[in-house]
């Protein structure tokens, strides 16, 4: 092909888009491109390569909303300018948010009367630092007022989304992580008494762990962290990562005893763009009381108009998400959630029951208790012939993403495979994935993989 310069061939803004000089180049990669291209052009050539992203829907590892309504599609392009940080200039805006951590803080039986705190975020992450960091500014009070050492804090944890590692390695505190053990694939109320000292700042149970999809038992855990007082005179505050049970539980499994209504649940976290249905980045976090975040940590800012009480990661930020959040409590209700929430429990026990019946599975989860989703591992001794790697990899060839990874210390040997089922995954797309499992299982049973695929190889899932 002759190599011939953009500017040199003419472009019409008639040209059939693929025939245009401009596509007949490949646009640089490192470099920003010398001249501007046609808002068509540029579109094309973007959206054609998202096409290679696969389809976020068959994307069954990540716990986050894949499907909207086109209200909300609406909503959002209509917040497209606003900026969540500026609560003068938006103050509808910033009306809707302290709605939805009013309406947060009641599904989490907020006690009445309770003078709850809390603010949107950008995912679960970040609102774990700020829960974090609330916690470790309260233990340091209390030790500086017994003339105590502050340098070594620790929290206490069980197997924990990635967020909290961060949190302890950017803020400086050892996170005491209870290994997984035998059956035990999470943390139970005495392995965490176990670690606990009067450097500890918080435990952090997780209403629905990452790995294994199962709730850790936050009220024996509270249970426990009592009687402790009692011996040990140290009162651990907890902080409940729920960034996926703080949006199923209330609705689904009101009786499971694990917000507000225990005393020492100081804060929690949540993600609202995973089962609270918001587009992605969207997370909150909400104290107990007042008391419970440190005033020091608010700043107060009046550069945007007005006093402006701010606690926060970021500055700007977008807040179509947040307004989408409300648009959901709205246009659902309880009710609503409710329904989606039960189907999507439905649909994984579906799932989990005929995976069961297809004979190399073994069922971890089975989408009963904790999270509506399905975790299973190959059936012990048999030779299989495969791994769950390499199921993982044939079911990429239709588009599926369904990963397999190995469980936390102390049960690396334990391969597991998962599904979360989400608002979206219907009990038919459930169906036709079914049915792809068995092509992939009958025909890696009759070719069997002489070098089964590694973690790595198979390609890195991460677990959001
Ligand atoms: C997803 C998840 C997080 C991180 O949440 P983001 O909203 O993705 O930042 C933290 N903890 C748990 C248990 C999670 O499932």
């Amino acid at each position: 092909m002759s190599l011939h310069r953009k500017h040199d061939s003419g472009r019409k803004a008639s040209d059939a888009i693929y025939a245009s000089s401009d596509l007949s180049l490949s646009v640089p990669k490192h470099k920003i491109p010398r001249d501007e291209s046609s808002p068509r052009t540029a579109y094309a050539l973007i959206h054609d390569e998202l096409l290679l992203d696969g389809n976020s829907r068959q994307n069954l590892a990540t716990f986050c909303t894949t499907w909207m309504e086109p209200e909300a599609l609406t909503l959002m392009n209509e917040c497209i300018d606003k900026n969540m940080i500026d609560k003068d200039e938006y103050p509808q805006t910033a009306e809707i948010e302290a709605r939805c951590v009013h309406i947060l803080a009641d599904l989490w039986n907020s006690p009445a009367g309770s003078n709850t705190i809390g603010c949107s975020t950008t995912g679960s992450s970040e609102a774990a630092m700020l829960g974090g960091l609330a916690a470790k500014w309260r233990w340091r009070a209390r030790m500086r007022a017994q003339g105590k050492s502050i340098d070594k804090p620790n929290l206490v944890c069980g197997p924990v989304q990635v967020c909290w590692h961060k949190f302890g390695q950017y803020f400086d505190v050892e996170v005491r992580e209870v290994p997984v053990e035998g059956d035990r694939l999470l943390m139970g109320p005495e392995q965490a008494i176990a670690r606990c000292d009067e450097n500890t700042i918080m435990v952090v149970p997780t209403l629905g762990v990452t790995t294994c999809c199962q709730y850790e038992p936050v009220q024996a855990i509270a249970q426990a962290l009592d009687n402790f007082e009692k011996s040990a005179g140290l009162d651990i505050p907890i902080h409940v990562d729920a960034a996926s049970g703080g949006f199923l539980a209330p609705f689904c499994q009101p009786e499971i005893v694990w917000d507000f209504r225990l005393p020492r649940v100081k804060s929690i976290n949540t993600s609202g763009h995973k089962f609270g249905l918001a587009p992605l980045g969207v997370g909150w976090v909400v104290w107990r009381d007042h008391a419970d975040l440190p005033e020091e940590l608010i700043f107060h800012v009046n550069y945007l108009g007005g006093d402006m009480p701010t606690f926060a990661l970021n500055f700007s930020r977008p807040a179509g998400q947040i307004v989408c959040q409300y648009y959901n409590f709205l246009r659902l209700g309880f009710e609503g959630y409710k329904k989606i929430q039960n189907a999507c429990y439905h649909t994984a026990q579906h799932l989990a029951a005929e995976l069961d019946k297809m004979g190399p599975f073994r069922v971890i989860h089975d989408g009963r208790g904790g999270l509506p989703a399905v975790c299973w591992t190959l059936t012990e001794g048999a030779g299989h012939g495969f791994t769950l790697y390499d199921v993982s990899d044939r079911l990429r060839a239709r588009g599926w993403q369904v990963p397999a990874y190995s469980m936390p210390a102390k049960r690396e040997d334990l391969v597991v495979q998962r599904i979360l089922v989400r608002h979206g995954v219907s009990r038919d797309l459930g169906d036709l994935l079914l049915e792809d499992i068995r092509r992939s299982i009958a025909i890696l049973e009759k070719h069997p993989v002489s070098h089964p695929l590694t973690e790595n190889e198979a390609g890195g899932y991460n677990h959001n």
